[in-house]
């Protein structure tokens, strides 16, 4: 298996066919929160993440928030979005997957992550042998910490794209 493939791929949380998800036999979604719900350099989360959380908590899924960020930020943001969280997760390292993973009391096949970095929402995700999901991120900012990640993963992309496996813009699920 390609450790940086995700297994559907999407081009915000608000393509992605949960309806879909649910058949598939996901119960549980891990959100990434940085670029993913919420733009990274924003203190504000959109209305319309808010509102999509709500729709995926009354359809029957329990959310987390699954994030490398620090608690500060984390907190926030959970708060808003009522929903557990793990702050400082360290994607893709697996410690803290496991714990989540064992928490939620879900089986693997019932769970998956949706996140904008194929080096630690993907890869984690992948070894931690749930269902992973892509998103295009939320805006391009980031420090320069930030764009070293992104150099790298751009070679990963590379890599999958040589083997016909994955390209930008190229969505499935
Ligand atoms: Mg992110």
């Amino acid at each position: 298996m390609e450790k940086y493939l995700p297994d559907i791929y999407q081009k915000s949380i608000y393509t992605i066919d949960y309806s879909k998800l649910l058949s598939r036999g996901i119960k549980c979604i891990l959100f990434d929160l940085d670029n993913t719900l919420v733009p990274t350099h924003e203190n504000e989360a959109p209305t319309k993440a808010k509102d999509l959380i709500i729709s995926l908590k009354q359809k029957g899924f329990k959310v987390l928030i699954f994030s490398n960020s620090p608690k500060r930020r984390v907190k926030k943001f959970q708060k808003y979005f009522g929903l557990d969280a793990i702050h400082f997760a360290c994607k893709p390292f697996q410690n803290k997957f496991k714990k989540a993973i064992k928490d939620t009391g879900y089986n693997l096949n019932e769970i998956a992550i949706i996140g904008d970095q194929i080096l630690t929402d993907v890869a984690g995700g992948n070894k931690a042998g749930i269902t992973t999901i892509l998103v295009n991120p939320i805006s391009n900012k980031g420090h320069l910490f930030f764009k070293v990640g992104r150099f790298i993963e751009r070679k990963k992309i590379k890599k999958l794209r040589d083997k016909d496996l994955f390209c930008k813009g190229r969505y499935y699920d």
